[in-house]
Protein backbone atom coordinates (compact mmCIF):
# COMPACT_ATOMS: atom_id res chain seq x y z
CA UNK A 1 0.00 0.00 0.00
CA UNK A 2 1.63 3.47 -0.90
CA UNK A 3 2.27 5.66 1.87
CA UNK A 4 0.23 9.00 2.53
CA UNK A 5 1.94 12.00 1.93
CA UNK A 6 3.32 14.41 4.75
CA UNK A 7 0.99 16.39 5.90
CA UNK A 8 -1.81 14.93 4.75
CA UNK A 9 -4.71 14.31 6.93
CA UNK A 10 -6.66 11.09 8.16
CA UNK A 11 -9.22 10.02 10.04
CA UNK A 12 -8.87 7.71 12.69
CA UNK A 13 -11.78 5.99 14.75
CA UNK A 14 -10.79 4.59 17.82
CA UNK A 15 -10.64 0.41 15.54
CA UNK A 16 -8.08 2.77 13.52
CA UNK A 17 -5.97 3.76 16.70
CA UNK A 18 -5.50 0.39 18.14
CA UNK A 19 -4.56 -1.01 13.90
CA UNK A 20 -1.61 1.82 14.41
CA UNK A 21 -0.65 0.35 18.14
CA UNK A 22 -0.90 -2.99 16.81
CA UNK A 23 1.00 -1.88 13.42
CA UNK A 24 3.82 -0.21 15.94
CA UNK A 25 3.91 -3.65 18.63
CA UNK A 26 4.31 -5.29 15.21
CA UNK A 27 7.86 -4.09 14.50
CA UNK A 28 8.99 -4.70 17.75
CA UNK A 29 8.12 -1.64 19.69
CA UNK A 30 7.63 -0.81 23.15
CA UNK A 31 4.38 1.31 22.96
CA UNK A 32 3.97 4.04 26.12
CA UNK A 33 0.56 5.94 26.22
CA UNK A 34 -1.30 7.44 28.91
CA UNK A 35 -3.41 5.11 31.24
CA UNK A 36 -4.84 5.62 34.51
CA UNK A 37 -2.98 4.36 37.61
CA UNK A 38 -2.57 5.67 41.81
CA UNK A 39 -4.91 8.14 40.73
CA UNK A 40 -3.41 9.65 38.64
CA UNK A 41 -2.87 9.79 34.52
CA UNK A 42 0.40 8.30 33.88
CA UNK A 43 2.87 7.21 31.21
CA UNK A 44 2.90 3.55 31.16
CA UNK A 45 2.92 0.31 28.25
CA UNK A 46 -0.12 0.81 26.09
CA UNK A 47 -1.68 -2.82 24.30
CA UNK A 48 -5.18 -1.86 23.55
CA UNK A 49 -6.43 1.60 23.45
CA UNK A 50 -9.36 1.33 25.86
CA UNK A 51 -6.42 1.17 28.02
CA UNK A 52 -6.92 5.17 27.52
CA UNK A 53 -7.62 7.09 29.71
CA UNK A 54 -11.23 7.71 27.84
CA UNK A 55 -13.71 9.76 30.23
CA UNK A 56 -11.43 10.88 32.65
CA UNK A 57 -10.62 14.72 33.21
CA UNK A 58 -7.50 15.79 35.37
CA UNK A 59 -7.95 19.07 37.80
CA UNK A 60 -4.62 20.51 38.54
CA UNK A 61 -3.45 23.27 40.84
CA UNK A 62 -0.91 24.52 43.23
CA UNK A 63 0.00 21.24 44.93
CA UNK A 64 -3.22 19.75 43.79
CA UNK A 65 -4.00 16.74 41.53
CA UNK A 66 -7.38 15.36 41.18
CA UNK A 67 -8.86 12.98 38.73
CA UNK A 68 -12.64 12.75 38.22
CA UNK A 69 -15.19 11.30 35.24
CA UNK A 70 -16.81 12.84 32.64
CA UNK A 71 -18.62 11.03 30.25
CA UNK A 72 -18.04 13.92 27.89
CA UNK A 73 -14.61 14.01 27.51
CA UNK A 74 -12.45 12.04 25.13
CA UNK A 75 -9.42 10.12 25.62
CA UNK A 76 -6.78 12.47 25.18
CA UNK A 77 -8.70 15.75 27.32
CA UNK A 78 -6.68 14.97 30.10
CA UNK A 79 -3.64 16.84 30.20
CA UNK A 80 0.26 16.12 31.26
CA UNK A 81 0.75 14.05 34.41
CA UNK A 82 3.74 12.97 36.41
CA UNK A 83 5.28 11.45 33.90
CA UNK A 84 7.31 12.52 30.32
CA UNK A 85 9.26 11.71 28.06
CA UNK A 86 12.48 12.18 30.29
CA UNK A 87 11.36 8.80 32.22
CA UNK A 88 11.84 6.60 29.04
CA UNK A 89 14.59 8.33 27.30
CA UNK A 90 16.61 9.74 30.22
CA UNK A 91 15.37 6.72 33.09
CA UNK A 92 15.80 7.75 36.67
CA UNK A 93 18.45 5.12 37.37
CA UNK A 94 20.27 3.41 34.81
CA UNK A 95 23.77 1.24 34.20
CA UNK A 96 26.02 2.78 32.38
CA UNK A 97 28.86 0.00 32.09
CA UNK A 98 29.48 -3.18 34.63
CA UNK A 99 32.81 -4.64 35.25
CA UNK A 100 33.43 -7.92 36.85
CA UNK A 101 36.75 -9.34 38.17
CA UNK A 102 37.99 -12.93 37.27
CA UNK A 103 40.95 -14.24 38.73
CA UNK A 104 42.16 -10.93 39.80
CA UNK A 105 41.36 -9.29 36.58
CA UNK A 106 38.97 -6.30 36.11
CA UNK A 107 36.99 -6.65 32.73
CA UNK A 108 34.41 -4.46 31.53
CA UNK A 109 31.12 -6.57 30.55
CA UNK A 110 29.57 -6.70 27.80
CA UNK A 111 26.74 -4.17 27.37
CA UNK A 112 22.62 -5.47 27.73
CA UNK A 113 21.54 -6.03 24.19
CA UNK A 114 19.66 -2.68 23.02
CA UNK A 115 15.85 -2.37 24.30
CA UNK A 116 12.88 -2.39 21.92
CA UNK A 117 12.67 0.95 20.37
CA UNK A 118 9.60 3.02 21.66
CA UNK A 119 6.94 4.95 20.47
CA UNK A 120 5.17 7.06 22.58
CA UNK A 121 1.43 7.81 22.12
CA UNK A 122 -0.42 11.46 23.44
CA UNK A 123 2.56 13.53 23.36
CA UNK A 124 2.04 17.15 23.90
CA UNK A 125 3.07 20.86 22.84
CA UNK A 126 5.21 21.14 25.73
CA UNK A 127 6.41 17.23 25.63
CA UNK A 128 7.78 18.15 22.34
CA UNK A 129 9.49 21.27 23.15
CA UNK A 130 11.08 19.54 26.08
CA UNK A 131 12.38 16.41 23.94
CA UNK A 132 14.29 19.59 21.73
CA UNK A 133 16.09 21.23 24.76
CA UNK A 134 16.68 17.88 26.19
CA UNK A 135 18.00 17.04 22.33
CA UNK A 136 20.29 20.35 22.99
CA UNK A 137 21.61 18.80 26.47
CA UNK A 138 21.95 14.96 25.64
CA UNK A 139 23.47 15.46 21.60
CA UNK A 140 24.01 18.82 21.01
CA UNK A 141 27.10 20.90 22.29
CA UNK A 142 30.02 18.85 20.70
CA UNK A 143 28.95 15.98 23.05
CA UNK A 144 26.48 12.93 22.62
CA UNK A 145 25.49 10.80 25.30
CA UNK A 146 25.18 7.65 23.85
CA UNK A 147 22.08 6.20 26.21
CA UNK A 148 19.98 8.84 25.22
CA UNK A 149 20.62 8.54 21.85
CA UNK A 150 20.35 5.01 20.99
CA UNK A 151 16.67 5.42 23.06
CA UNK A 152 15.95 9.04 21.13
CA UNK A 153 17.12 8.31 17.13
CA UNK A 154 14.70 4.76 17.18
CA UNK A 155 11.65 6.98 18.85
CA UNK A 156 8.24 7.14 17.46
CA UNK A 157 6.29 9.71 18.45
CA UNK A 158 1.94 10.28 18.32
CA UNK A 159 1.75 13.68 18.98
CA UNK A 160 -1.71 15.29 20.74
CA UNK A 161 -3.26 18.74 19.83
CA UNK A 162 -4.48 19.86 23.29
CA UNK A 163 -7.74 21.33 23.32
CA UNK A 164 -8.05 21.51 26.86
CA UNK A 165 -5.95 23.46 29.56
CA UNK A 166 -5.49 22.84 33.32
CA UNK A 167 -4.67 26.22 35.60
CA UNK A 168 -1.27 24.79 35.75
CA UNK A 169 -0.38 25.08 32.25
CA UNK A 170 1.51 28.11 30.57
CA UNK A 171 2.68 26.90 27.26
CA UNK A 172 1.18 29.96 25.82
CA UNK A 173 3.50 31.89 27.61
CA UNK A 174 6.44 30.14 26.57
CA UNK A 175 5.59 29.85 23.17
CA UNK A 176 5.95 25.35 23.21
CA UNK A 177 1.80 24.83 22.99
CA UNK A 178 -1.01 23.79 22.93
CA UNK A 179 -0.90 23.42 19.44
CA UNK A 180 1.84 20.63 17.96
CA UNK A 181 3.59 21.87 15.26
CA UNK A 182 6.66 20.05 14.21
CA UNK A 183 8.93 17.23 15.95
CA UNK A 184 6.41 14.52 15.51
CA UNK A 185 5.23 11.05 13.27
CA UNK A 186 1.88 11.57 13.75
CA UNK A 187 -0.54 14.12 15.10
CA UNK A 188 -4.00 13.34 16.86
CA UNK A 189 -6.64 16.02 17.14
CA UNK A 190 -9.55 14.56 18.74
CA UNK A 191 -13.07 15.81 17.35
CA UNK A 192 -16.54 14.40 18.41
CA UNK A 193 -14.98 11.06 18.92
CA UNK A 194 -12.52 10.59 15.86
CA UNK A 195 -9.00 11.62 15.49
CA UNK A 196 -7.90 13.57 12.88
CA UNK A 197 -4.35 12.69 12.12
CA UNK A 198 -1.45 14.44 10.40
CA UNK A 199 1.64 13.08 8.70
CA UNK A 200 4.66 14.39 10.38
CA UNK A 201 7.18 12.34 8.66
CA UNK A 202 7.76 9.63 6.37
CA UNK A 203 8.22 6.74 9.53
CA UNK A 204 4.69 8.42 10.06
CA UNK A 205 3.19 7.88 6.73
CA UNK A 206 4.69 4.45 6.66
CA UNK A 207 3.06 3.00 10.08
CA UNK A 208 -0.20 4.47 8.58
CA UNK A 209 0.24 2.76 5.76
CA UNK A 210 1.31 -0.74 7.57
CA UNK A 211 -2.27 -0.57 9.86
CA UNK A 212 -4.09 -0.11 6.81
CA UNK A 213 -4.99 3.71 6.57
CA UNK A 214 -4.61 5.50 3.34
CA UNK A 215 -8.02 6.58 2.16
CA UNK A 216 -10.14 8.24 5.22
CA UNK A 217 -8.50 11.92 4.05
CA UNK A 218 -9.91 15.18 5.83
CA UNK A 219 -11.36 17.57 2.95
CA UNK A 220 -9.79 20.76 3.10
CA UNK A 221 -12.71 22.42 5.08
CA UNK A 222 -11.84 19.57 7.81
CA UNK A 223 -8.29 20.29 8.16
CA UNK A 224 -8.77 23.50 8.41
CA UNK A 225 -11.78 23.14 11.20
CA UNK A 226 -9.13 20.60 13.20
CA UNK A 227 -6.03 22.90 12.80
CA UNK A 228 -8.03 25.81 14.72
CA UNK A 229 -8.79 23.31 17.72
CA UNK A 230 -5.60 24.11 19.66
CA UNK A 231 -5.19 27.77 18.27
CA UNK A 232 -8.62 28.22 19.96
CA UNK A 233 -7.46 26.98 22.95
CA UNK A 234 -4.43 28.78 22.77
CA UNK A 235 -6.08 32.01 22.32
CA UNK A 236 -7.86 31.50 25.20
CA UNK A 237 -4.93 30.71 27.47
CA UNK A 238 -4.04 34.51 26.53
CA UNK A 239 -7.11 36.08 27.30
CA UNK A 240 -6.75 33.52 30.44
CA UNK A 241 -10.34 32.52 30.43
CA UNK A 242 -11.51 29.67 32.82
CA UNK A 243 -12.54 26.78 30.27
CA UNK A 244 -15.39 23.95 30.95
CA UNK A 245 -15.39 25.37 34.57
CA UNK A 246 -11.74 24.91 35.22
CA UNK A 247 -9.75 27.44 36.95
CA UNK A 248 -7.98 29.94 34.63
CA UNK A 249 -4.68 29.22 33.25
CA UNK A 250 -1.78 30.68 34.59
CA UNK A 251 0.82 32.95 32.78
CA UNK A 252 4.43 34.03 32.71
CA UNK A 253 6.00 37.33 31.38
CA UNK A 254 9.39 35.94 30.03
CA UNK A 255 9.95 39.51 28.48
CA UNK A 256 13.91 40.01 29.39
CA UNK A 257 13.61 37.33 32.28
CA UNK A 258 17.70 35.63 31.99
CA UNK A 259 18.31 39.69 33.22
CA UNK A 260 15.87 39.39 35.18
CA UNK A 261 17.08 36.91 37.50
CA UNK A 262 20.90 37.27 36.22
CA UNK A 263 20.47 40.85 38.36
CA UNK A 264 18.78 39.43 41.39
CA UNK A 265 20.74 36.73 43.46
CA UNK A 266 20.52 38.73 46.48
CA UNK A 267 16.74 39.37 46.07
CA UNK A 268 14.47 38.91 49.35
CA UNK A 269 12.16 36.78 48.11
CA UNK A 270 15.01 33.78 47.51
CA UNK A 271 14.51 33.88 51.48
CA UNK A 272 10.69 34.22 51.37
CA UNK A 273 10.50 30.59 49.36
CA UNK A 274 12.91 29.29 51.29
CA UNK A 275 10.55 29.57 54.40
CA UNK A 276 7.81 27.09 52.27
CA UNK A 277 10.04 24.90 49.93
CA UNK A 278 10.86 21.51 51.62
CA UNK A 279 13.96 20.78 49.56
CA UNK A 280 12.28 17.57 48.68
CA UNK A 281 13.46 17.72 44.79
CA UNK A 282 9.73 16.69 43.65
CA UNK A 283 9.57 19.85 40.90
CA UNK A 284 13.44 18.70 39.42
CA UNK A 285 11.88 14.53 39.52
CA UNK A 286 8.58 15.61 37.61
CA UNK A 287 10.48 18.29 35.06
CA UNK A 288 10.58 17.26 31.64
CA UNK A 289 14.15 18.98 31.24
CA UNK A 290 15.70 18.93 34.08
CA UNK A 291 18.85 16.89 33.16
CA UNK A 292 21.47 16.84 36.56
CA UNK A 293 22.64 13.59 37.25
CA UNK A 294 25.12 11.84 39.41
CA UNK A 295 27.59 8.50 38.81
CA UNK A 296 28.57 5.84 41.18
CA UNK A 297 29.80 2.94 41.37
CA UNK A 298 27.89 0.41 43.21
CA UNK A 299 29.41 -2.70 43.96
CA UNK A 300 27.72 -6.17 45.43
CA UNK A 301 28.67 -8.46 48.52
CA UNK A 302 31.56 -10.21 47.10
CA UNK A 303 33.53 -7.11 45.64
CA UNK A 304 33.92 -8.73 42.27
CA UNK A 305 31.11 -7.10 40.66
CA UNK A 306 30.76 -3.69 39.91
CA UNK A 307 27.75 -1.65 38.27
CA UNK A 308 28.23 2.29 37.32
CA UNK A 309 25.10 3.61 37.93
CA UNK A 310 23.81 7.06 37.09
CA UNK A 311 20.64 8.65 38.61
CA UNK A 312 18.83 11.67 38.71
CA UNK A 313 20.31 14.53 40.84
CA UNK A 314 18.71 17.69 41.93
CA UNK A 315 19.27 21.49 42.60
CA UNK A 316 17.70 20.48 45.82
CA UNK A 317 19.52 17.63 47.13
CA UNK A 318 22.68 19.22 49.44
CA UNK A 319 25.33 16.27 47.97
CA UNK A 320 24.46 18.04 44.41
CA UNK A 321 26.70 20.72 45.33
CA UNK A 322 29.37 19.47 47.48
CA UNK A 323 32.36 19.61 46.15
CA UNK A 324 35.51 19.34 48.52
CA UNK A 325 33.66 18.04 51.40
CA UNK A 326 31.02 21.01 51.32
CA UNK A 327 28.10 21.71 50.19
CA UNK A 328 28.59 25.14 48.09
CA UNK A 329 24.46 25.82 48.47
CA UNK A 330 23.96 24.62 51.90
CA UNK A 331 20.44 26.97 52.36
CA UNK A 332 17.45 26.08 50.95
CA UNK A 333 17.51 29.64 49.49
CA UNK A 334 20.41 29.39 47.48
CA UNK A 335 19.56 25.82 45.90
CA UNK A 336 15.82 27.17 45.02
CA UNK A 337 17.72 30.31 43.44
CA UNK A 338 20.09 28.04 41.88
CA UNK A 339 17.09 25.85 40.15
CA UNK A 340 14.78 28.98 39.12
CA UNK A 341 17.99 31.35 37.99
CA UNK A 342 19.32 28.56 36.00
CA UNK A 343 16.42 27.02 34.43
CA UNK A 344 15.04 30.36 33.32
CA UNK A 345 17.93 32.16 32.89
CA UNK A 346 21.33 30.17 32.55
CA UNK A 347 20.04 27.61 30.15
CA UNK A 348 19.71 30.31 27.55
CA UNK A 349 23.12 31.13 27.77
CA UNK A 350 24.70 27.82 27.85
CA UNK A 351 21.96 26.25 25.71
CA UNK A 352 20.11 29.36 23.68
CA UNK A 353 16.80 28.24 25.04
CA UNK A 354 14.79 28.43 28.46
CA UNK A 355 14.69 25.05 30.20
CA UNK A 356 10.72 26.00 31.07
CA UNK A 357 8.35 24.94 28.65
CA UNK A 358 5.46 26.14 29.99
CA UNK A 359 4.17 22.33 31.38
CA UNK A 360 3.12 23.50 35.38
CA UNK A 361 4.58 19.99 36.65
CA UNK A 362 6.59 21.82 39.43
CA UNK A 363 3.69 23.42 40.47
CA UNK A 364 1.33 20.36 40.62
CA UNK A 365 3.92 18.32 42.09
CA UNK A 366 4.57 20.63 45.08
CA UNK A 367 3.71 19.48 47.99
CA UNK A 368 3.60 23.05 49.29
CA UNK A 369 2.41 24.07 45.75
CA UNK A 370 5.26 26.88 45.22
CA UNK A 371 4.44 28.56 41.48
CA UNK A 372 6.78 28.95 39.30
CA UNK A 373 5.03 31.81 37.96
CA UNK A 374 4.21 33.90 40.94
CA UNK A 375 7.93 33.46 42.01
CA UNK A 376 9.18 35.21 39.08
CA UNK A 377 6.19 37.68 39.14
CA UNK A 378 7.35 38.47 42.99
CA UNK A 379 11.10 39.34 41.86
CA UNK A 380 9.86 41.24 38.61
CA UNK A 381 7.33 43.59 40.34
CA UNK A 382 10.04 44.72 43.14
CA UNK A 383 13.09 44.40 41.24
CA UNK A 384 14.93 47.58 41.74
CA UNK A 385 18.24 46.34 39.37
CA UNK A 386 17.25 45.74 36.16
CA UNK A 387 14.78 48.64 36.29
CA UNK A 388 17.67 51.11 37.44
CA UNK A 389 19.89 49.65 34.74
CA UNK A 390 17.21 49.91 31.92
CA UNK A 391 16.61 53.61 33.00
CA UNK A 392 20.43 54.65 33.10
CA UNK A 393 20.69 53.10 29.92
CA UNK A 394 17.65 54.89 28.07
S1 LIG B 1 10.13 24.39 35.29
FE1 LIG B 1 8.07 23.59 35.80
S2 LIG B 1 6.70 24.41 34.20
FE2 LIG B 1 8.82 24.63 33.46
S3 LIG B 1 9.22 22.77 32.22
FE3 LIG B 1 9.94 22.33 34.34
S4 LIG B 1 8.16 21.38 35.34
FE4 LIG B 1 7.39 22.36 33.48
S1 LIG C 1 9.85 23.93 45.27
FE1 LIG C 1 8.31 22.45 46.04
S2 LIG C 1 8.71 20.57 44.88
FE2 LIG C 1 10.53 21.87 44.67
S3 LIG C 1 11.91 21.21 46.32
FE3 LIG C 1 10.71 22.95 47.13
S4 LIG C 1 8.92 21.98 48.15
FE4 LIG C 1 9.85 20.40 46.84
Amino acid sequence: MQPPPIHSWHWLDASDLQAVIDALRGEGRRVIGPKVADGAVILGDLVSVAELPTGWLDEQDGGSYRLRQDPAAGSFDHVVGPHSLKNFLFPARETLVSFAREDGVWHEQAAAPPAAPLAVLGVRGCDLAALRIQDRVFLGNGFVDEAYRSRRERLFLVAVNCRRAVATCFCHSTGCGPAVEAGFDLALTEVDGRFACEVGSEEGARVLSEAGIVDAPLSTDEAETVRRVPHDLASRMHARQATDGVPRPRSLDTHGIRDLLMANPEHPRWDDVATRCLSCTNCTLVCPTCFCASVQEVTDLTGDHVDRERQWASCFSLDHSRMHGQPTRSTTSSRYRQWLTHKFAGWIDQFGTSGCTGCGRCITWCPVGIDVTEEIAAIRATDGVTVAREEASS
